[in-house]
């Protein structure tokens, strides 16, 4: 059994018409094309991150800079806190210095090779704005998508060397017109029907034309190579008070979490990802230690409480931030949870 663009396409549209998602970055199957803006910032937001996740920071993001320009004119600051708790920090940078090369253009280029010389714009958010916001003919190949022609065309080998025939068969049966419509549809049909566990293959399309279901072995499919343990990295962060305020740095704009808001943290062994703190000479409250897995590693960090006399200066630069207003601050998940956990003791 083989699936075709003639097969595939018109019967993933039929279903598409009636089963889209209805997502505030999209428009109606068969509508006129949404904004650019729009569609970059969600799939800049999406990547590594679930819908439900980025529903909330989308429409915090539009209803403030409601165009590229307005986002461009942002000061980085201001951005890097509002995306604070979405992860990947090197996404929010990538996002004010495209908005500014974009507006400095005149607005989004419309083609893959054009947009992929954009900052921050990869493989995938090229195709995807190419076909999704300028209606090219591109191959979108997401986790959804992988997963559903993985088992349309069972494909044996195991990710992630499996991407290279997965984006050949979606190739194939990607149609000329309405490739944007055809990618979100393929996504559509990946978050619903096609899911990761127990698939309803039953209510699928495309069930007729898929060689894991003819064999019932869609379950199998994604193959995935063994996943490598992540190495365990350990540190500590201070939360350093003094009259209802706590002691915030900035970190270092190269190292992770660059230019973000922070508790001040020891660097964390077996590498300087962190911004480090001289010890200070005071007695310190262990609070206990929060988790937290970052792409290469997973971090076990101490928090240690500190009541800072007047008299004894905070360390490196930063500034006092009220403790009753630290949901304004725009910490990055890591030390949202420290402070959470702090906070709960008290
Ligand atoms: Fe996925 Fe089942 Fe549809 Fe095949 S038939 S594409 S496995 S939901």
């Amino acid at each position: 059994m083989t699936a075709s663009t003639a097969d595939i396409a018109p019967t993933l549209f039929a279903w598409y018409g009636q089963h889209a998602r209805n997502l505030p970055w999209r428009a109606q199957p068969g509508k006129a094309a949404p904004d650019p803006y729009r569609v970059w910032l969600s799939e800049v937001m999406l990547q590594q991150t679930t819908v439900a996740a980025v529903r909330p920071y989308f429409a915090r993001f539009t209803a403030r800079w409601p165009n590229v320009a307005a986002l461009a004119a942002a000061p980085e600051e201001e951005v890097m806190a509002a995306w604070a708790g979405l992860g990947y920090y090197s996404r929010a940078r990538n996002l004010v210095k495209c908005a500014r090369k974009v507006t400095e253009m005149g607005g989004f280029p419309q083609t893959e090779a054009e947009l992929l010389r954009l900052p921050g714009v990869g493989a995938y958010t090229a195709a995807a704005i190419a076909a999704i916001a300028f209606g090219r003919r591109a191959v979108v190949v997401d986790a959804n998508v992988e997963r559903v022609v993985s088992r349309l065309f069972a494909i044996s080998e195991p990710l992630p060397k499996a991407r290279k025939v997965i984006r050949e068969k979606t190739d194939a049966i990607t149609p000329d017109p309405r490739a944007g419509d055809f990618a979100q549809a393929l996504m559509d049909l990946g978050a619903t029907i096609c899911t990761a566990r127990d698939p309803k293959c039953s209510l699928c399309p495309l069930s007729g034309k898929c060689v894991a279901h003819k064999n019932s072995e869609a379950a199998l499919y994604p193959v995935k190579a063994p996943k490598k343990a992540k190495p365990l990295r350990m540190g500590t962060a201070w939360w350093i008070e003094r009259a209802g305020s706590v002691w915030l740095v900035t970190r270092d704009r190269t190292g992770m979490l660059g230019g973000m808001r922070a508790l001040p943290d020891d660097g964390w062994s077996a590498g300087s990802d962190g911004s480090s703190m001289a010890p200070l000479d005071i007695i310190a409250q262990h609070q206990g230690v929060v988790r937290h897995t970052f792409t290469h590693f997973a971090l076990e960090m101490a928090v240690e409480r500190i009541m800072l006399p007047n008299d004894v200066q905070p360390p490196g630069k930063g500034e006092w931030w009220p403790v009753a207003g630290l949901d304004k601050a725009g910490l990055p998940t890591l030390f949202a949870k420290a402070a959470r956990l702090v906070r709960a003791a008290d």
